[in-house]
């Protein structure tokens, strides 16, 4: 039997397995895509938010708080980006105004240093601010990540010290035994006498398997357009409009790799896997964004996406054993800021499975991880270097990102790496730049055919039946030669 079952590998079952990994406990992760962190942890604003907004007391503000204070170690110790740009929240009439200060004493409560800037000092750190800009909050400790690479690497970490990932593994039931659990999956089965339920948008599903319904989650779709890297410095910070009832609102935001991020919206919606832009939602986000923002050049769009806020119908995080299955372990409704909160609630989960399992710390657990190399940052000499170590990082593959074939093997023959062309593009970004992997897609198939030893007609675009190719177009020499032979 083993200690514990973690369900889910978004950015939630991501820290909470490389906190176990701390731990001499035999550690199993279940995931149902075929991929680490697909679902929510892939399609977010990507902020380490600050914490001055959530209402004191609450989850949300805790959590908040205390996780945006870990993430810069975090990233450290893994390699992942991490960059503390930080927010600016923009009041566009008087009444906003009021807002700020509302929220300036909210942030004392929370104990998070934040300045109101008039509009001049504003306009003088941010031009393009909206004309209408009459004054901001200044929160210089907000922070931007690549949340999918942190997930990834806390995962590649986890593994590294021990911890066993399960991918293609959709949990669709849970029984209980004398002494723990039995999970049940798609193709096999598990016992544990821990189960740690971080199931994103569909937590109350699993939740509801074992124990009495106490929560409903409800996907918040939110909707983005992706602007190119030439004009990824429009604004140096993120920039918040004053927050309603519907959250934060659409902001503006540069991104880890030099992108500006335009989004999201806000729509509640039936369908657990809803992820489709629509023309309407895309229209919001214009609208509201240039709210704040003027000069958005909306024809360098290179991609629209859409993720789903996991929003639960208590309106804060469900972080508990359940009331009526001990050693279960809900970590639910995780909607924002719980990228931000993650490392945090993962350090409460440990208190949770410290009162029901004794906990031992593993001697050899090494918190380190190391990064991709990145070609493109490397100076001449460093290329050279590295090309005669390697010839693969002579060969280019994406040309806009200029990502070569060494950095694909590496994602590839890592723990926890790539198996499909998504996933090599999340891990080190070919088809990321402005051909979206027109050009280098193709070589990504040939080189994880290769890889993985699979046919390149097997190789996924990304989840089950994504494959790229339906059949073959055209025959090779010997094909031809036998086709020859037959006189056909
Ligand atoms: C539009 C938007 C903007 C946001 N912006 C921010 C932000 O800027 N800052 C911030 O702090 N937070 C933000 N958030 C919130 C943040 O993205 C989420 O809180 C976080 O990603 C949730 O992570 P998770 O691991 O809990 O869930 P997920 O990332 O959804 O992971 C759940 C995992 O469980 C797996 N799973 C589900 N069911 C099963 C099953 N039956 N069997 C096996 N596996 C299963 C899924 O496949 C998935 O991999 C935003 C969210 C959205 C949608």
């Amino acid at each position: 039997m083993l200690d514990v079952i973690v369900i889910g590998t978004g950015i939630s079952g991501s820290f909470v397995a490389r906190e176990l990994a701390k731990f001499d406990l035999n550690v199993m992760v279940l995931e149902k895509n075929n991929d680490i962190s697909n679902e929510t942890t892939m399609a977010n604003s990507a902020i380490i938010h600050s914490g001055y907004d959530p209402v004191p007391g609450t989850n949300k503000a805790k959590y908040n708080v205390e996780g945006s204070r870990m993430y810069e170690q975090v990233c450290k110790e893994l390699e992942c980006e991490y960059k503390r740009v930080g927010s600016l929240t923009v009041a566009v009439d008087d009444e906003q105004v009021q807002t700020l200060y509302e929220l300036e004493k909210r942030s004392v409560i929370n104990d998070v240093p934040v300045s109101i800037l008039t509009r001049d000092e504003a306009l003088a750190m941010e031009p393009n601010l909206a004309d209408a800009t009459k004054a901001v909050l200044l929160a210089e400790s907000a922070a931007i990540i690549y949340p999918w690479e942190v997930a990834i690497a806390l995962m590649e970490n986890a593994m590294d010290n021990g911890v066993t990932l399960k991918l293609n593994q959709e949990v669709i039931g849970i029984k209980k035994l004398d002494s723990g659990y039995k999970v049940i999956t798609t193709n096999e089965s598990f016992e544990a006498k821990l189960v740690i339920n971080c199931a994103g948008v569909f937590a109350d599903k699993i939740h509801n398997m074992i124990a009495k319904k106490t929560f409903e989650i409800t996907p918040r779709r939110g909707q983005y357009f992706v602007l190119d890297t030439t004009v990824g410095n429009l604004v140096n910070h993120v920039i918040f409009p004053c927050p309603s009832t519907k959250g934060k609102g659409v902001l503006v935001t540069p991104t880890t790799h030099g992108n500006l991020l335009v989004g999201p919206t806000s729509e509640v919606i039936a369908d657990k896997n809803g992820i489709q832009t629509t023309m309407d939602g895309l229209q919001y986000v214009r609208e509201h964004a240039n709210t704040i923002v003027k000069n958005i050049p909306y024809h360098k769009v290179i991609r629209s996406f859409a993720g789903l806020r996991p929003s639960s119908d208590l309106h804060d995080f469900i972080i508990e054993e359940a009331k009526d299955a001990k050693g279960f372990i809900d970590v639910a409704g995780i909607e924002s800021p719980g990228l931000a909160s993650a490392p945090a609630i993962a350090k409460e989960v440990i208190r949770l499975v410290k009162s029901r399992i004794e906990l031992v710390n593993k001697v050899k657990f090494n918190p380190n991880r190391k990064a991709y190399t990145t070609f493109a940052h490397l100076n001449l000499e460093e290329k050279k270097e590295i090309i005669k170590k390697d010839k693969m990082y002579g060969q280019i593959i994406c040309r806009c990102e200029t990502v070569t074939e060494g950095e694909i093997v590496d994602c590839i023959r890592r723990n926890a790496g790539a198996t499909t062309i998504k996933g090599v593009k999340k891990r080190v970004r070919p088809g990321m730049g402005r051909c979206q992997g027109g050009f280098c897609e193709p070589l990504v198939v040939e080189i994880l055919a290769r890889e993985l030893g699979i046919d390149p007609m097997e190789v996924k675009y990304d989840s089950v039946g994504s494959n790229i190719f339906v059949e073959e177009t055209k025959f090779n020499q010997e094909q031809i030669k036998e086709l020859k032979a037959k006189g056909e």
